[in-house]
């Protein structure tokens, strides 16, 4: 017997038509890639997406058709996510520090039809356009007094773009299991690989997203999100935002400490997210100047693991609550959250703590088990590794154009990668990382790539990069290389072979001659036991 209730499509656009009904004047601030700064409320960025999705259907992107983005946080992009999904196109968030050849890639595979970027990254753009197949058009994000000269073909200003809309535009309904956003992830080696979210997967992570035990964010909060949006959908606060009427606020290209700073006090922000990197700056910088969080209540810590020292300093120095979350592009991202239970409400500080250090409980609707090499079920006693195992509504079920096949278990299970132990009271903590990636302030390093990077360099024989704590950055690589007989090559010259092949900011932050290097049964390289060989190093920066 089927259930009476209505058939109410779980699509994005819901979201703004809620934001634009009942918090109409709610504002949203941002600032701009160009200079200055611009701010707004729900009924005139609703009317904008719309007028954007008019704008995309006359250009002729249909549903399914991907949109990219290449763009930092800025009310024009949260203006495109929605008019893109909203008519039912894809809104591909790209993430501009790839380097070039990645971009390229991930273009063409996506197969974007349309391509909005910021103006500074348009000279970026302009040395790979002859690679991108199929971009038919390109709309700088500006006004058209900041639209600049440019080779891009049929290059067009945003506020031109849309500017030619009415914006009477109904959205459209449709199913809402159709894809709604992709965001690529880099993690491991090779290609990087496509996470399609639907509308459905992203509207009811969104339900989760604003549970009183998650961000954290209600209809009185003053949210900005660090977090960019190419990076897992900003972990879902733009829609957060416009699902609970909470002011937003962008901080556009600007990252360091003493702008969000200013964007804290200027606006009270009260909620906030981003990856410790962000943080570390941020503290710092209260630090040297005295200065305070304002009005801030909780702070969303993720990315990577939130140390100690910072989680206790932003509550006891600030009174701001750390919630330290758990996630992947894969899992939408919101996997677990560290928010106090009845078990541990009564615990001492220093024992709350030490359960704040770990990854935090699953959010209703993500499962989480950990498994052993052979498949088993482990039990949740605290000490127990395994590998995390995820599934729910929000988790991936397989890649993109299924690059990489099948990548569930025969239960459904995903492999995050990730190794843990989870306690009696459902707490995850992540103890290692089986898969072969280094995360620098909140961006993947792939190993592999640079191990093969620096093997193709004629003094090495084998090379080994493995990630190690950095205190500004989390982990950086360190490179270990046997060299071949009779040659030999410096640090610096083989960063100055690497800049070619990789990213500048994917370069070893040191390099160590060894003599050996130790391998798995299997023939790889045995990351573990190198990690345990380096543990008491630290780099030359540090
Ligand atoms: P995001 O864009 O949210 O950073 P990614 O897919 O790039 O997501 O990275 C996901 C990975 O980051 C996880 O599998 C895990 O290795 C790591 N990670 C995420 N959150 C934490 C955390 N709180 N502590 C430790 N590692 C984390």
């Amino acid at each position: 017997m089927l259930g009476q209730m209505q058939d109410w499509p779980l699509l994005v656009s819901k979201f703004l038509t809620h934001a634009e009904t009942n918090h109409p004047k709610r504002e949203i601030f941002s600032m701009l890639p160009e200079g200055g700064e611009f701010s707004y409320d729900n009924e005139r960025m609703a009317k904008r997406a719309r007028q954007c999705a008019q704008a995309l259907g006359r250009h002729g992107v249909a549903l399914g058709d991907r949109v990219g983005t290449l763009a930092w946080n800025t009310h024009r992009h949260v203006e495109i996510w929605f008019g893109a999904s909203g008519m039912g196109a894809v809104t591909h968030t790209i993430n501009p520090r790839l380097f070039p050849e990645q971009l390229i890639y991930i273009i063409n595979h996506a197969e974007d039809k349309v391509l909005f970027l910021d103006v500074t990254f348009v000279p970026l753009i302009e040395k790979i356009a002859d690679h991108l197949t199929t971009i038919e058009k390109y709309i700088v994000m500006v006004g058209k007094d900041h639209m600049p000269e440019t080779s891009l073909p049929n290059a067009v200003a945003y506020e031109e773009f849309i500017g030619a809309e009415d914006g009477e535009y109904t959205w459209p309904a449709f199913d809402e299991n159709t894809a709604c956003a992709l965001c690529y992830t880099s993690g491991t080696t090779g290609n990087p690989k496509g996470v399609l979210y639907s509308h459905r997967s992203n509207f009811l992570h969104t339900l989760v997203a604003l549970a009183g035990d998650t961000l954290g964010v209600t209809a009185k909060s003053v949210i900005l999100p660090v977090v960019p949006m190419f990076h897992a959908n900003a972990w879902g606060i733009p829609y957060a935002a416009a699902g609970s009427g909470a002011k937003l606020v962008l901080n556009g290209p600007h990252h360091e400490p003493d702008v969000l700073h200013r964007l804290m006090m200027e606006h009270g922000i009260t909620v906030t997210a981003a990856v410790p990197t962000v943080w570390l700056g941020m503290l710092k910088y209260l630090e040297a100047t005295g200065k305070d969080t304002g009005k801030m209540e909780i702070v969303t810590i993720g990315g990577s693991a939130a140390p100690r020292s910072m989680i206790q300093t932003f509550q006891d120095k600030y009174g701001v609550r750390v919630n330290h979350a758990w996630g992947m592009t894969e899992t939408s991202p919101l996997g677990s959250l560290g928010s106090e239970n009845a078990a541990i409400q009564d615990l001492s500080d220093e024992e709350k703590l030490d359960v704040q250090c770990k990854q935090g409980r699953s959010v209703l609707g993500v499962e989480m088990v950990i498994k052993d090499d052979e498949g088993k079920i482990l039990p949740r006693d605290g000490e127990t590794s395994g590998r995390v195992m995820v599934r729910g509504p929000w988790v991936i079920g397989s890649y993109f154009k299924h690059a990489g096949g099948e990548i569930l278990d025969e239960d459904n299970w995903f492999d995050t990668g990730d190794v843990a132990c989870i306690d009696e009271h459902g707490y995850m903590q992540i103890t290692d990382r089986a898969k072969d990636v280094i995360k620098s302030g909140g961006e993947w390093i792939s190993s592999i790539d640079l191990e093969n990077a620096a093997v193709s360099h004629d003094a090495i024989l084998e090379a080994a990069v493995i990630g190690l704590p950095h205190p500004k950055w989390d982990e950086r690589p360190l490179l270990l290389v046997i060299l071949e007989e009779g040659k030999s090559v410096t640090f610096e010259e083989m960063n100055a072979f690497l800049t070619t092949k990789v990213a500048k900011w994917w370069l070893p932050n040191d390099m160590v001659v060894v003599e050996d290097i130790p391998h798995t049964a299997t023939g790889k390289i045995s990351k573990k036991d190198l990690r345990d060989r380096f543990k008491d190093y630290s780099f030359p920066d540090a």
